[in-house]
């Protein structure tokens, strides 16, 4: 018989499979999602007959990273390999008051972004909800996380059904319990899974921006093609905003080539009046490619012109870029 992975299923899923009573799905989840138990018998106020039968069907599931790496300034790198042998990255980031791990929805990517690692690495297939949910629950520092991110590897939208129900469960009152105001879903722009995703759950997303123009991006971002930014931000605008989520795009900022004042001008005329906060990010070199990162003085330059246009905007700093565990670098080990 193929035992079932409990890390991966709902509540109502555990109810099914235990088939025994609510309650110990529920204490089942519990214990699953929040003390990360290895153990089925280990589970408290669970009748051993149920645990025996649950454990001929099933097991915990959760996996532990094979490698990790440490950057100067605290950020961590975590290596995954799942059972199919594909191989992700994941990493945990701190501060002062959050700890934030960003996940990989799949090995690789299909995307083709050409300022990114993870692009020319491939694609190796998505990852299941027990891959993605073992980043958070499997490392060392499952504990303290406040935050989860998906801007690893991978186009989440891609992989769309995983990555809701990932963030169904890591919000669920019997899961990990994390806000969905701390859970944040990063895409390049798939128009009708985004829109599934906004109706569907509460948690935020960020669009990989690029340029605020279409035909610069469409020449570019490969997903422009079929699904152009402008009817994603679109899309953003018209939503009610519930004050549980938060809307943004990221901006890679690259020298003399989308850091001018014609860019400039096109993100104020794309968000002006609008909900959506802009994130500024350096441009992290990429093997093979030789542009460079706008100077961090450029960075603030646009923060403070679009934040006297109204615009909610911040820089975001480079973080394990040592230990090649900074946006867009991520699957720079891997073969
Ligand atoms: S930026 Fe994101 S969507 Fe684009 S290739 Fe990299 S991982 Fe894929």
């Amino acid at each position: 018989m193929i035992k079932t992975s409990l890390c991966g299923l709902t509540a109502d899923e555990i109810d099914e499979l235990a088939g025994s009573d609510r309650r110990h799905a529920i204490a089942i989840a519990n214990c699953l999602y929040k003390k990360k138990i290895n153990d089925i018998m280990l589970i408290p106020d669970i009748p051993v007959k149920v645990k025996k039968e649950l454990k001929e069907k099933s097991f915990p599931g959760i996996y532990p990273p094979v490698a990790s790496k440490e950057s100067t300034d605290g950020t961590i790198k975590f290596l995954f390999r799942n059972e199919r042998g594909q191989e992700f990255e994941t990493v945990l980031l701190k501060d002062k008051k959050r700890t934030t791990v960003c996940v990989s929805s799949q090995s690789g990517c299909r995307m083709g972004c050409p300022f990114c690692v993870t692009g020319q690495y491939g694609f190796r297939g998505n990852l299941s909800i027990r891959d993605i949910l073992t980043q958070v629950l499997g490392i060392p520092h499952s504990g303290v996380v406040t935050h989860v991110v998906f801007m690893g590897m991978g186009e989440p939208f891609d992989n769309p059904e995983n990555v809701m129900k990932a963030c169904n469960i890591l919000s669920a009152e019997w899961g990990p319990a994390i806000s969905v105001r701390n859970i944040t879903v990063s895409t390049v722009g798939i128009t009708p899974a985004i829109r599934s995703f906004l109706e569907k759950t509460d948690c935020n997303i960020t669009l990989s921006l690029y340029s605020p123009f279409h035909d610069e991006r469409y020449l570019t971002i490969p997903a422009e093609k079929s699904y152009p930014a402008y009817e994603i931000i679109d899309l953003m605008k018209n939503l009610q905003l519930n004050k549980k989520r938060r809307l943004s795009v990221a901006y890679i900022m690259i020298s003399n080539t989308n850091d001018t004042e014609k860019h400039l001008e096109g993100l104020k005329a794309l968000l002006r009046g609008t909900a959506i906060r802009i994130n500024l990010l350096p441009y992290h070199r990429i093997p093979g490619d030789d542009k460079i990162s706008s100077s961090p003085e450029r960075l603030q330059y646009f923060k403070h012109e679009l934040i006297v246009s109204g615009i909610s905007a911040s820089v975001r700093k480079s973080t394990g870029l040592d230990v090649s565990a900074a946006c867009g670098l991520l699957a720079s080990g891997l073969k």
